[in-house]
């Protein structure tokens, strides 16, 4: 538990992320400023300016060759910024990247291990970098093969499955009980029960208050474990914030709509609005396409032709389109 004292230090407003909704103020986990790397002349990573607070999933989208992986190496400190800074738990990576290793845990796209050694045996041999003493080393390895469910395989790691892989990987990188975890596209190349497991592990870890970074070039991934994304393009971050906030943030003009959801008891009758943009009727069922948020008067329309409304709403834009114009532009 951490004392006041240390969490009134940590809450400076500057410091503070509120972005999850139904959490109050977060204190700051992860932070960038301005962070670039360049390759070649080539910027990989282009004036990164994010913010993740503490117990977030994060999800860092992009589609391949956007950047995920180089600013996932620099918040690791596996490799320096050509600018700006990161910090991770206000330590600054590129100043003190040991006193960072000690807090993260890190899943590389590309894991590797020992092909001759049990997942026992790898653990330990990655735990050793720690200091931690043989008994706690022995009991934190049965607790993490039991959570990624390796506990009993006697098998050594160069016959496992690449799903198998991955779950020692991920195990591997909870070795030092992290405050944070930079997962690189995590789920690439799972079948589907392994994608299932790898979420729900995800949540119960976040659940115990770890942050997570996960990047990723699949929505529907990232969108099923993580409230908060950031999208990335060409090393340069497009939209952040909620799904909902990054989907209304992007929605280009021409969809630039609202759609009102609407159930009648009735079949739903023309509607003679100027701001109705299309009706799409499915039963009793119909979205109502229209230039502004027009359900007051909508429902005054339809309460007067004597029709019974069971729903009204307004849906949110589909994300899945936004990111995909957002993609092919
Ligand atoms: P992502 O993880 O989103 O797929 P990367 O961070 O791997 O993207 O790559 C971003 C860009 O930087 C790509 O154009 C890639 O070719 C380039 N790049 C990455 N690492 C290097 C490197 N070590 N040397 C030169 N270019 C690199």
């Amino acid at each position: 538990m951490r004392d006041t004292e240390n969490i009134n230090k940590r809450m400076s407003k500057s410091a503070v992320s509120a972005t999850v909704p139904g959490c109050i103020w977060k204190c700051t986990m992860i932070q960038t400023e301005n962070l670039t790397k360049i390759y070649n002349g080539n910027p990989a990573v282009d004036g990164l300016d994010l913010v993740v607070g503490e117990g977030e999933i994060f999800g860092f989208l992009g589609p391949n060759g956007a950047g995920k992986s180089t600013t996932i190496l620099m918040l690791t400190g596996m490799i320096e910024p050509t600018a700006g800074r990161c910090l991770v738990d206000e330590i600054e990576v590129a100043k003190d990247p040991l006193a960072v290793k000690k807090i993260i845990g890190y899943l590389p796209e590309d894991v590797g291990f020992y092909g001759n050694l049990t997942a026992e045996q790898n653990l330990d041999y990655f735990a050793r970098f720690y200091d931690m003493g043989a008994k706690e080393r022995k009991a934190r390895i049965e607790e993490l093969l039991e959570l990624v469910h390796l506990d009993g395989v006697t098998q050594k790691a160069g016959e496992y499955s690449r799903g198998m892989k991955q779950r020692l990987g991920l195990a591997q990188a909870l070795i030092n009980d992290p405050k944070v975890l930079f997962l690189d596209e995590p789920t690439a190349n799972l079948d589907p029960e392994g994608v299932r497991e790898y979420r729900d592990l995800i949540l119960a870890l976040a659940a115990e208050g770890k942050t997570i970074f996960v990047s990723s070039h699949i929505l529907s991934e990232v969108r099923a474990v993580c409230r908060t994304v950031g999208l990335l393009a060409k090393g340069k971050l497009v939209a952040k914030g909620t799904l909902g906030e990054v989907a209304r943030t992007l929605t280009p003009s021409d969809e630039d709509v609202v759609r009102i959801v609407v159930e009648t008891r009735e079949r739903l009758p023309d509607l003679d609005d100027p701001e109705i943009v299309a009706i799409e009727r499915n039963g009793n069922r119909a979205v109502v396409r229209a230039t502004s948020d027009i359900r007051d008067r909508l429902a005054a329309t339809l309460f007067e032709q004597g029709l019974h409304i069971r729903e009204m709403r307004v849906e949110e834009p589909d994300i899945e389109d936004v990111f995909m114009a957002v993609y092919r532009r």
